[in-house]
């Protein structure tokens, strides 16, 4: 009987799934594999471990559906699949080829340790991204630099075809697995975080393409609308594959589709500059030289969402609430810390990844990057002022009310500026603190350390 092993990593599906699809096509049997590695233990914050929980269950009745099951085991992943090959006398493991740093060097020692055992490792492209990095580059350059250039040569290459689920998963006999985990054992959770899975994934689709994606071109940075796809932690699960969530949105048609298949491509865009240049996850992309501040009470007071400026708290407070922030907050939180403030980028991408259930090395390093002006921003001294952004993206002050219960009560814009509260008014705000900095000195600051004066 010829065995397959798919190893599933960052691509928590049945649907849209190469890797399934050619085992099933050449093998008799094939073990669906997922190794919880012990490597990458410290990474997985507790958001992330609870979504994966949800994942690898819905996976597994996902398989069963179809006469198969998961082998869940946890350790080293190479010496876990080595052991699964050995037992079921394995030819070929296949697995969706990654991005990082991490996953090639997984991929090497993969392929030099399946070698010895007689077995191929076969790598599928257009799992994890729609376009695979390298496939598009630029004369004489490994990746592209700039997101526009890169966003047209991706358009013309386009997504592969999407690729079926299959009918039957027949599994050999006598694989053993560990017991799946679940979320409710995980501490520490985000109390809103969402329910993780491929079902629940694909519900989000169906009901975003039915009647959220027509508005999203104008709605889209809307902070109180909330009318983003909130696809990103299906993404970066893979409960969703992104050549599907292309596909069905072009689809669907329209500049809300448009709009949203290019963020797809600002996906695939920071993926294919971490693949080049995997230092980017903790090393400046293009160095400003920058001698960043240490301000721990400063930074404390952002990560509890407590600076003073109701949108950048809002935001801070989504966060840990959520495990997910929305787009714009990021953008303005991020300003705030890197460029108000002028504290390194890393300890704040540090506090992200410890609660976002989206958090993914090319996607979070390469934004937050984006935002310090030491990546592929075109206007690397950008600030956002997080009174312009809240008068333009939150005007009415619903998103400031929805998140910071102390100014719950205060109406309109005003909420954007309880300082300016007088008498009872500011009384009634509680303990919401004054700002932690003045907007102009730090614009100042920030100027100076870049010699912009
Ligand atoms: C400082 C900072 C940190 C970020 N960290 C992450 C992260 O760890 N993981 C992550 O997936 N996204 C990250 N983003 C990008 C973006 O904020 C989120 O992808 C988006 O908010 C997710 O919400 P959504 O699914 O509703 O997005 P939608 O607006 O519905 O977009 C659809 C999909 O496109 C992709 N996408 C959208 N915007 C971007 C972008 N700027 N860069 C890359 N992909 C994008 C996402 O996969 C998203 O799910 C970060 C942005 C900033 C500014």
């Amino acid at each position: 009987m010829r065995v397959h092993v798919v190893l599933f990593t960052s691509d928590l599906r049945v649907h849209d799934h190469p890797p399934l699809r050619a085992a099933l096509t050449a093998a008799d049997a094939v073990v669906p594999l997922f190794v919880r590695d012990t490597g990458v233990a410290g990474f997985l914050a507790a958001n992330r471990e609870a979504f994966l929980a949800d994942c690898l269950r819905d996976l597994d009745a996902g398989l069963r559906e179809r006469g198969g099951r998961l082998v869940v085991r946890s350790g080293a992943v190479v010496d876990e699949v080595a052991k699964v090959v050995t037992e079921t006398d394995a030819c070929a493991v296949h697995v969706a080829g990654g991005v990082s740093a991490y996953a090639h060097r997984r991929e090497d020692r993969l392929r030099d340790t399946l070698r010895r055992l007689g077995c191929d490792l076969v790598a599928h492209d257009g799992v994890v991204t729609c376009v695979p990095p390298g496939a598009v580059t630029p004369d004489a350059r490994d990746h592209f630099a700039v997101f526009t250039p890169y966003h047209r040569h991706w358009a013309r290459h386009g997504p592969r075809a999407v690729v079926r689920a299959p009918r039957a998963v027949r599994v050999p006999d006598g694989v053993g697995g560990e017991v799946l985990p679940e979320r409710a054992d995980v501490a520490g959770v985000s109390p809103g975080l969402a329910e993780g899975g491929e079902r629940a994934g694909r519900a989000l689709l169906t009901s975003w393409l039915r009647s959220g994606i027509g508005a999203y071109e104008d709605r889209h940075d809307d902070l109180a609308g909330d009318a983003t796809s909130r696809l990103s932690p299906h993404l970066h699960f893979g409960t969703i594959g992104p050549v599907e969530a292309a596909h069905r949105a072009r689809a669907a048609g329209g500049p809300g589709a448009e709009a949203f298949v290019r963020q797809l491509a600002w996906r695939d865009f920071h993926h294919q500059v971490l693949a080049a240049r995997p230092d980017a996850a903790h090393a400046d992309y293009r160095t400003q030289h920058d001698h960043w501040r240490r301000a721990p009470r400063e930074v404390e007071a952002w990560q509890e969402g407590r600076t003073g400026y109701p949108v950048v708290d809002a935001a801070m407070r989504q966060l840990r609430h959520e495990g997910w922030m929305h787009n714009r907050g990021r953008l303005l939180t991020a300003s705030f810390l890197v460029k108000t403030l002028y504290v390194d980028w890393r300890v704040g991408a540090r506090h992200f990844l410890s609660l976002l259930v989206d958090g993914d090395v090319a996607n979070n390093q390469l934004n937050w990057q984006w935002m310090a002006g030491t990546g592929t921003d075109s206007r690397p001294n950008r600030v956002l002022n997080p009174l312009t952004q809240a008068k333009r993206y939150d005007p009415d002050g619903a998103y400031v009310r929805r998140w910071v219960p102390e100014l719950a009560d205060v109406e309109g814009s005003a909420v954007h500026t309880p300082w300016k509260a007088a008498g009872l008014d500011r009384a009634a705000l509680g303990d919401y603190p004054d700002p932690i900095v003045h907007l102009p000195d730090g614009l100042a600051r920030f100027k100076r350390a870049r010699n912009l004066d």
